[in-house]
């Protein structure tokens, strides 16, 4: 057994400081950002922050409405094959990343689906991006689709992010247990303090010219803000964007004045129980559920939401006098707001 007495951070143990600026307004500043990609060779200019692959919120509605800011989707595994063609047949789908996770019929739906439509976005999505297994996945697809942008993860270490890169990842995926409705850390006592997973992973990662998307944790616009300023080159969001008119899931209805109106909407994570009943008759006797299933107040459209996310990033951005989102990590100096003691024992 070893102990690492490293500090290790996550989003609420920092804020930003403040710097000097000669930017006059908000508005100056650009929120998007070109990237090339490592293996693929392509290039992406966009706004970098993506729906997460969950169920509720990797929807084409999502996609339709994020594609408006140039922000990005990760569709979830479920779709059928009719329906991915005809929406990859749309002009909105610049921004959309075609999930998969190491099963053959993923890929055989995936290869169904290439071969009437162009993709040149996959996420490889497991919920343990550590196993060999899914080294040599990473691996076939990458020699079997040379020019095909490739997301996979997750993980949280700079060493498995080279691995994964070397492997043939173009973004790496960020986060083990950070999720809103992730119980991971409950059931295993597994995962990284998510700030320090997000600073060690962009470190390995841009050594080797490759990227990393920080998956899980958000919960305000502030903590994308500081995910950023950690060095993510993507932010990936789940709970943020749900109980949203554009995501998939139960809306619960209330009276009001004799009408019946939305008042929240349910949110689960991808190993709970809700969707394990959904897919795949229920959790298998060898395995426990690292999921749970909520209630999200009804937010109305998705756009009042991605306003507030893209106001808190511009606004960051003007604080810290960083013109280009490109530039915010290297403007970023954290302050630490906990002592280790309260991050350890929760004071
Ligand atoms: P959020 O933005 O809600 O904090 O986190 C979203 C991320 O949580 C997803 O992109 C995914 O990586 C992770 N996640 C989703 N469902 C589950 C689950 O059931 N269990 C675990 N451990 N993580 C999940």
């Amino acid at each position: 057994m070893l102990i690492e007495n490293d500090l290790k951070l996550d989003f609420k143990d920092v804020l930003i400081r403040p710097k000097r600026s000669t930017l006059p307004s908000r508005r100056e500043v650009d929120i998007n950002r070109t990237f090339k990609f490592l293996h693929s060779g392509r290039e992406w200019s966009g706004f970098p922050l993506i729906a997460a692959n969950m169920d509720v919120t990797g929807t084409l509605a999502m996609a339709r409405a994020l594609n408006r800011h140039t922000a990005l989707t990760a569709l979830h595994k479920h779709y059928d094959v009719d329906r991915l063609v005809s929406f990859f047949r749309e002009s909105e789908t610049a921004n959309v990343f075609f999930t998969m996770g190491t099963t053959e019929a993923d890929y055989e739906k995936f290869q169904a689906v290439k071969q009437q439509v162009a993709i040149d976005k996959v996420c490889l999505d497991v919920a343990n991006g550590y196993t060999e297994k899914f080294v040599l996945w990473i691996r076939r697809i990458r020699d079997e689709n040379p020019d095909i942008v490739i997301m996979a993860g997750n993980v949280v270490t700079g060493d498995m992010t080279e691995a994964l890169l070397l492997a043939g990842a173009d973004i790496i995926k960020v986060g083990i247990g950070p999720g809103s409705v992730c119980t991971t850390r409950n059931m295993t006592g597994v995962g990284y303090p998510q700030l320090s997973a997000i600073i060690e992973c962009a470190d390995a990662a841009h050594g080797l010219k490759g990227q990393v998307c920080a998956d899980g944790g958000c919960t305000v616009p502030g903590d994308i803000c500081k995910a950023y300023g950690g060095g993510a080159d993507f932010v990936m969001l789940g709970g943020m964007l749900a109980g949203h008119d554009e995501c998939d899931g139960d809306i619960v209805y209330q009276e009001r004045d004799g009408q019946q109106v939305p008042v929240a909407m349910t949110f689960y994570g991808m190993s709970s129980d809700t969707a394990m009943r959904k897919y795949s008759g229920g959790v298998a006797a060898y395995r426990a559920s690292e999921g749970k299933t909520v209630k999200i107040p009804y937010r109305g459209p998705v756009e009042n939401t991605m306003q507030d996310i893209m106001g808190g990033i511009r606004s960051m951005m003007t604080y810290i006098g960083a013109i280009r989102l490109k530039e915010v990590a290297k403007r970023t100096t954290f302050v630490r707001v906990t002592s280790q003691l309260n991050t350890v024992f929760g004071g």
